[in-house]
């Protein structure tokens, strides 16, 4: 069993084969010189690390070896030869698989634009944020181009280390991409009430590093002038070795619900591929999420043993930043009604519930754990395609559990 990609997914991939019973050889072939760590408190607490960022290992070299899986680190597969089974390795040998995953994760979508310098930063990997984190000082100012996830937690990270910030958004608010905007508008008020300056509905004209700071031209004529540009404006799938090694590819690499490429020996998990999601009618979608992550590496490990279990989690996605938590589960694009459950301390959940009464997704913000306890349980609704009553979802004093019971 050989996985390309030590990442969230590849490594739980690769300890999933052990827990269900494999005791032939896996190999986790990964680019990164680290061991396998977790990616989201890069823009969160690990990036207010009084010292310096630290890594959070997802497993070190003794359990690694406990469970005898080999790590190549600081070694990419640069090819796939589907024909022989066999990838090509960095280090110029190959490696002959019976099963291969591909785990490959995304990368920081880039700005279409020329002479982006030293001061033009983005952030995926542990040593993009000590890069960042050099920058991010009482009295530096920071400029962060896309209201997004990431670039939303470090302008909050960037806060609580001291410095100014600017959030730049292209479109008319920030967090358009799968938030409701009742949500947002919350996240908003919340960077507002910290002193970060959003702009939104500007976009990027040009940007120019005179080499002591980089001046953000905006499409309006505004110029915003920085320490360093943070540039979290999306991901995209990392597919160069299934396009050319002929995979399907479709937004990311092409796979069923059993996690299986267009080849059948090969899977492909995490961040790189796009499957049908069976709650929505096997709509096709590509998740960027830890949890989803995790999942796809367990399932990709069952099935290419030959368990044949089709894709049933319901997505799920949190963000902190200052001390909300944001959680959502499931597609709130795919509902059509919106029924909203005021919770303690301004804390509130959105329900997105289809004309027919199915509730499809349920999203909640508010400080600390407040929301978690009912997206959990929205969650389990969701997945038992459950019409709740709308009323009784509005009313706090209904307990959802109850609901789901019904
Ligand atoms: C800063 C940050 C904050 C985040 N915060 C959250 C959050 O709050 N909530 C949430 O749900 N999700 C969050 N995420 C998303 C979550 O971390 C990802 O969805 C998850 O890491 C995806 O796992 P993956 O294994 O698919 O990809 P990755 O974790 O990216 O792993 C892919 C690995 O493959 C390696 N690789 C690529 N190509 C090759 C090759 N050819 N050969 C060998 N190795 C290769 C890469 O170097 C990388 O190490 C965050 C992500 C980032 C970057």
């Amino acid at each position: 069993m050989v996985i390309i990609g030590a990442g969230e997914c590849g490594t739980r991939a690769a300890f999933a084969l052990r827990e269900a019973g494999y005791d032939g050889t896996v190999t986790l072939v990964g680019a990164e010189a680290h061991l396998p760590y977790e990616r989201p408190p890069l823009s969160k607490e690990s990036m207010v690390d009084p010292e310096a960022p630290s890594i959070k290992a997802i497993a070190d070299a003794a359990r690694l070896a406990e469970h005898h899986i080999d790590l190549l680190g600081s070694t990419s597969a640069t090819s796939i030869d589907r024909a022989n089974c066999s990838i090509r390795l960095t280090n110029g040998s190959d490696l002959d698989y019976d099963k291969l995953l591909i785990a490959t994760g995304s990368l920081p979508r880039k700005l279409p634009l020329q002479g982006l310098g030293l001061r033009c930063l983005d952030l995926r990997t542990f040593d993009d944020a000590l890069a960042i984190r050099a920058h991010l000082h009482a009295g530096s100012h920071i400029a962060v181009v896309g209201g997004g996830f990431i670039g939303l937690e470090l302008a909050a990270s960037a806060r609580n280390l001291g410095a100014l910030v600017t959030v730049i958004e292209a479109q008319p608010r920030i967090l358009m991409r799968g938030v409701p905007a009742e949500i947002a508008q919350v996240v908003h008020e919340a960077h507002d009430a910290e002193g970060v300056d959003i702009i939104c509905g500007d976009g990027i004209a040009s940007i120019e590093d005179d080499g002591a700071s980089v001046h953000i031209t905006l499409s309006s004529g505004q110029v915003v002038a920085a320490d360093l540009a943070i540039i979290g404006i999306g991901a995209l799938p990392v597919t160069a070795l299934a396009e050319t090694s002929g995979l399907a590819l479709n937004n990311g690499i092409a796979v069923d619900a059993r996690l299986r490429t267009s080849d059948p020996h090969i899977f492909a998990a995490g961040d790189c591929c796009s499957f049908p999601l069976a709650i929505y009618g096997d709509r096709r979608v590509r998740l960027e999420s830890w949890r989803s992550a995790q999942e796809h590496g367990v399932l990709a490990a069952r099935n290419m043993l030959g368990a044949e279990e089709a894709h049933a989690a319901v997505p799920w996605f949190w963000s902190d930043q200052y001390g909300l938590t944001l959680q959502i589960a499931g597609l709130p694009d795919e509902g059509e009604l919106t029924v909203r459950r005021d919770l303690d301390d301004g804390a509130f959940i959105l329900f997105h519930l289809k004309n027919d009464g199915r509730l499809v997704a349920a999203s909640g913000i508010g400080p600390g754990n407040a929301v978690a306890r009912d997206i959990r349980l929205a969650e389990m609704l969701i997945g038992k395609s459950a019409r709740p009553d709308a009323v009784a979802l509005a009313s706090p004093s209904t307990k959802l559990k109850s609901l789901l019971a019904a």
